[in-house]
């Protein structure tokens, strides 16, 4: 079973409502992917988990998916943590008895912790009940060792000791419920423990998440001579820095990253995450990243497909965020051929998009003339006609091509049955101090 490629959903940040989900799984067949990974994450009605989360997913209509997946051919891996970001369980007093420290990083020490981990872990198990493999996250655990249970282990073992410690028991209670554990990568790596001498099971699969460039991904060479089975992770979807500003991203990083990973000899997941974590703010709806849905499935299919050499246009145009030019790549897109709802709501998408990023443009250059004229005006004096056109008058402007804006957006999320609207738009409008 190796060269495998899965795709992993996040649902924590927007996804499609329960009655769109099977359009998606039809289209990621049709990418090639042939797997995926479910993060459910806090939006599944949780019976280990009742006072937390934003939940629209019962477990039945979970488990309706995860079927749906399967009968497609997919297969299918369930995706929880059992250390790090727990936020969205840890931040809710009902569990704060869980936390490191008063930290929202899961007290390993902790029986109450181990217990509810435990049942959520079977809880997967009802809504996945054919799964082969389970992927027990285990990532970025920043805070190890601070209680006063941990701090005593922490003499004895260490950081990476207690960390490990945890992760093997889940590991292992994985196996006993017929799951062959895999763990994310980058603590072995920070910790440069790769010569486990640990108690992981040996079936255990490292992966191995690296999204920037194309390869040779940093620490490959030496998780495989761990002897544990190392996959690879690349990303279709996750942080970039003006991220907060935007309501795109910038293409050509996401492709060249899913190409690099597509040459890996061996399974590969291509992640698409939801936010940067459970507390932050929401990454762009799932018709965005069409096009890279594509590339990461099949780069045959990807190399000769219509869209290839504008999608590459239309990331030069972004990134050089010349306006005259996106008001062109705004027009061209109407010309761009769709075979399917995806690429049509996709282009739809595409050109709201750039449109917020011209509104963003002339937003700032109002502000920032504005700040520097008010600073201006105990030296020069100030004109009030020409100071009441260019900031007072041009700020309503933007405030109505903003609130059209806003509304188009919010039918987008409607036609495409999609959850996080309004908290997207609130987010999307906060940062136009008008
Ligand atoms: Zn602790």
């Amino acid at each position: 079973m190796q060269n495998q490629r899965f795709v992993h959903l996040d649902f924590k940040g927007i996804a499609p409502c329960f009655d769109k989900v099977h359009e998606w799984l039809l289209f990621l067949k049709g990418c090639g992917f042939s797997g995926i990974v479910f993060e459910f994450d806090c939006r599944v009605r949780w019976k280990t988990w009742p006072l937390a989360g934003m939940p629209v997913y019962s477990p039945q209509e979970a488990a309706a998916m995860v079927a749906d997946a399967e009968k497609l051919g997919f297969e299918t891996i369930p995706l929880m943590q059992i250390q790090g970001h727990l936020e969205w369980i840890l931040g809710e007093k009902a569990y704060a008895g869980l936390r490191e420290n008063g930290k929202l990083t899961l007290c390993p020490s902790s029986q109450e912790a181990r217990k509810k981990l435990a049942m959520w872990m079977c809880e997967l198990r009802e809504i996945f009940p054919h799964s082969r493999y389970i992927h027990l996250g285990a990532d970025e655990v920043d805070t190890i060792g601070e209680c006063p249970n941990c701090r005593k282990k922490l003499q004895q073992v260490g950081r990476f000791g207690i960390y490990m410690e945890n992760t093997a028991l889940f590991c292992k209670k994985a196996l006993a419920m017929g799951f062959r554990p895999l763990i994310w990568a980058d603590m072995i790596l920070q910790e440069q423990k790769i010569q486990l001498d640990t108690s992981l099971p040996p079936e255990t699969i490292l992966v191995n998440w690296q999204y920037c460039g194309s390869g040779p991904f940093h620490g490959m060479e030496s998780l495989q001579k761990s002897g544990f089975e190392v996959w690879g992770a690349s990303s279709i979807k996750s942080f970039w820095h003006e991220h907060p500003r935007m309501l795109l991203n910038y293409p050509q990083d996401r492709l060249i990253n899913v190409a690099g990973w597509n040459q890996f000899e061996g399974n590969v997941i291509h992640t698409f995450w939801g936010r940067p974590g459970n507390k932050g703010c929401l990454y762009p709806p799932w018709p965005m990243s069409v096009p890279v849905f594509i590339a990461a499935g099949n780069p045959d299919c990807w190399r000769k497909h219509p869209w290839h050499d504008k999608y590459q246009k239309f990331g030069d145009c972004l990134r050089r965020n010349n306006p005259p030019e996106i008001q062109d790549m705004i027009r061209e897109l109407d010309t761009w051929p769709c075979t399917s709802t995806e690429e049509k709501e996709c282009v739809t998408y595409l050109q709201l998009g750039l449109r917020y990023e011209l509104l963003f443009a002339r937003y700032c250059s109002c502000r920032f003339s504005q700040c520097a004229t008010d600073a201006s005006i105990p030296f020069v004096g100030k004109n009030p006609s020409v100071y009441h056109e260019h900031f007072c008058i041009q700020k309503e402007k933007i405030q109505e091509e903003l609130d059209i804006l806003m509304e188009e957006l919010a039918d987008f999320f409607t036609r495409n049955g999609l959850i996080g609207k309004e908290e997207f738009i609130a987010e999307k409008r906060s940062i136009f101090l008008l």
